[in-house]
């Protein structure tokens, strides 16, 4: 289905969207112990810009490393399977590793990077964050530890979510009425 921008309504605008991170950002330095160093793991691209907004607010050392994942293809739902990935990632032994993820909706994306990341990485506590829950279309069972806002069964984009890579520079979010 062909979609576009002028069929977009704001969702979330700019303002409420700095807010609302800077909030989550002081609940992870309430969280972590700010004197260890934490590994942020930004999951490529969805993540780019809520990473780099959180990121300046955190008051602990950080590591950042990239992951480039991908569920959905240029689809409005998941195609049910892990598709392109560049999982490039140190051993994390005795590192506290969050992983920032823009929206967590079957689940299934995070499940394996969750995995992988204690499995294959060594990490000793793996933590994320979310821009977005989508509660109401879960089928793994992953829990943010940290997340900003809730959505229902809408496709968002913006703020780094795209439509077939498109509208990931938008400073606000939007929906496909
Ligand atoms: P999951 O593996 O949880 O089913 O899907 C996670 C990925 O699906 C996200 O990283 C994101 O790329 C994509 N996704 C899920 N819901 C939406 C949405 O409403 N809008 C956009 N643009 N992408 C979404």
């Amino acid at each position: 289905m062909e979609k576009d921008i002028k069929d977009l309504k704001v969702l979330i605008d700019k303002d409420t969207l700095s807010a609302r991170i800077k909030a989550l950002a002081d609940e992870i330095n309430a969280f972590y112990d700010n004197s260890k160093s934490l590994t942020i793991v930004c999951v490529l691209k969805g993540a780019v810009m809520f990473f780099a907004e959180l990121t300046k607010h955190l008051k602990m050392p950080i590591k950042m490393e990239f992951v480039s994942l991908s569920s959905y293809g240029n689809d409005f739902k998941s195609s049910g399977e892990v598709k392109s990935f560049n999982l490039n990632l140190p051993k994390l032994e005795n590192e506290n590793v969050l992983i920032v993820e823009d929206i967590v909706d079957t689940g299934l994306t995070l499940d394996f990077l969750i995995k992988f990341i204690k499995v294959k990485c060594c990490a000793c506590d793996v933590r994320l964050a979310v821009l977005f829950d989508k509660k109401c279309a879960r089928k793994f069972d992953v829990q943010p530890d940290f997340s900003a806002f809730d959505v229902d069964d809408k496709f968002i984009v913006g703020f780094g979510l795209d439509y077939c890579g498109l509208y990931r520079n938008l400073d606000y979010i939007g929906w496909f009425e």
